[in-house]
């Protein structure tokens, strides 16, 4: 047995239901491995579960990202061995902490270009920003996409690979300076969606055309203000709900704003099948190790300050991506 600390919440809450408390790992089973962390990443679905947004089995240690060290392998894992540096971005969660047992499928070999911190920082929210724009709708070069929060973890992660790709990002952010950050890394236009009206400067800027693809992951609040930037049978990606979760709404909506199209995607199942996850993976690693996409962590903290990181997130605080070290 090895002992860790991890982070816990028995019950769903604020900030403050996330405790320090030490426990026993044991070894890993059939397809499992065993990974020491050099850092955890901090991301937005670790707040929906802790308050209760999305329904948890409890107690729960949050985390669904890392990057560390294999320390041992159970029987049946062939592409990882012990002493591997790996990173991961999988459910169930369980990364907030030092050492855990957890099933090998999704956990990918680290390139020796790309440290821990970084690694840690990018699993997730690279990830996600490879099967929105890639595994969701067929965009190419030349297509215009709203992303609403883009100087967030995923935002300038997708405006810089927007930019690799030839298309034109217009991003949102709710301050003059996160709005400044988002075109630093690649965004084409920017939207203070605080003070201005994004509908309207949508509208503007695509001479009244509308966007091929909204990516909304704020939920409630723009939800159907996104619908008004597509273009006729535009796509609309809501995946997320940072401000709320989406209201059940009459579908017909979509037939009378112009027959649009929408989905609502999870990278859980865009990462489910073993291979699918290495391939993407390797996807991003590339873009990293290219320099296409610098990964900006705009905050770290130690493990056991944790719950102030959560209060700086769901304060709007936070730029680029959020790590926290073991
Ligand atoms: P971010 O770093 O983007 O943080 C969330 C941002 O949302 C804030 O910084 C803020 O930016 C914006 N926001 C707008 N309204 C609110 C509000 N009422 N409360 C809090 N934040 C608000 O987080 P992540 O990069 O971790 O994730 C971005 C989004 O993508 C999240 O909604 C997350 O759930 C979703 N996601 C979905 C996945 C999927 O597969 N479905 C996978 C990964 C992430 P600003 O101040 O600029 O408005």
């Amino acid at each position: 047995m090895t002992q860790t600390r991890a982070i816990i919440f028995e019950t769903p809450g604020g900030p403050e239901v996330l405790k320090l408390v030490t426990r026993e790992v044991g070894a890993p089973g059939p397809g499992e491995l065993r990974i020491r962390h050099h850092a955890c990443g901090l991301n937005y679905i670790d707040i929906y579960q802790r308050s209760g947004v999305y329904p948890m089995p409890l107690p729960q240690v949050p985390g669904m990202e890392g990057a560390g060290v294999v320390e041992a392998v159970g029987e049946g894992v062939t592409h990882l061995a012990v002493g591997d540096r790996v990173a991961y971005a999988a459910a169930p969660p369980g990364a907030y902490c030092d050492v855990r047992v957890m099933h090998a499928a999704q956990v990918c070999r680290l390139p020796d270009s790309i440290d821990f911190r970084t690694a840690a920082a990018m699993m997730l929210q690279g990830l996600t920003v490879q099967y929105l724009f890639h595994r969701t709708v067929p965009l190419k070069s030349g297509d215009t996409v709203l992303f609403h929060a883009a100087a967030g973890g995923v935002g300038l992660i997708a405006c810089q690979w927007a930019r690799a790709m030839g298309i034109r990002l217009i991003g949102t952010a709710g301050t003059d300076e996160k709005c400044a950050l988002a075109r630093a890394h690649g965004a084409a236009e920017t939207i203070n969606y605080e003070r201005e009206d994004f509908v309207s400067r949508v509208r503007d800027l695509t001479e009244g055309r509308g966007v091929d693809v909204v990516m909304d992951s704020i939920g409630a609040a723009t939800f159907d203000r996104s619908l008004d930037c597509l273009r006729p049978v535009g796509m609309m990606i809501s995946f997320g709900n940072a401000s709320g979760k989406v209201p059940p709404f009459d579908l017909s909506i979509l037939g009378a704003k112009g027959s649009l199209q929408l989905t609502r995607p999870t990278l859980f199942t865009h990462i489910a099948r073993h291979e699918d996850c290495q391939a993407m993976a390797a996807q991003l690693f590339g873009m990293v190790e290219t320099g296409k996409v610098a990964i900006r962590i705009g905050q770290e903290f130690a493990l056991a300050d944790v719950a102030e990181a959560h209060r700086r997130m769901e304060a709007r605080a936070t730029t680029g991506s959020t790590i926290l070290l073991p």
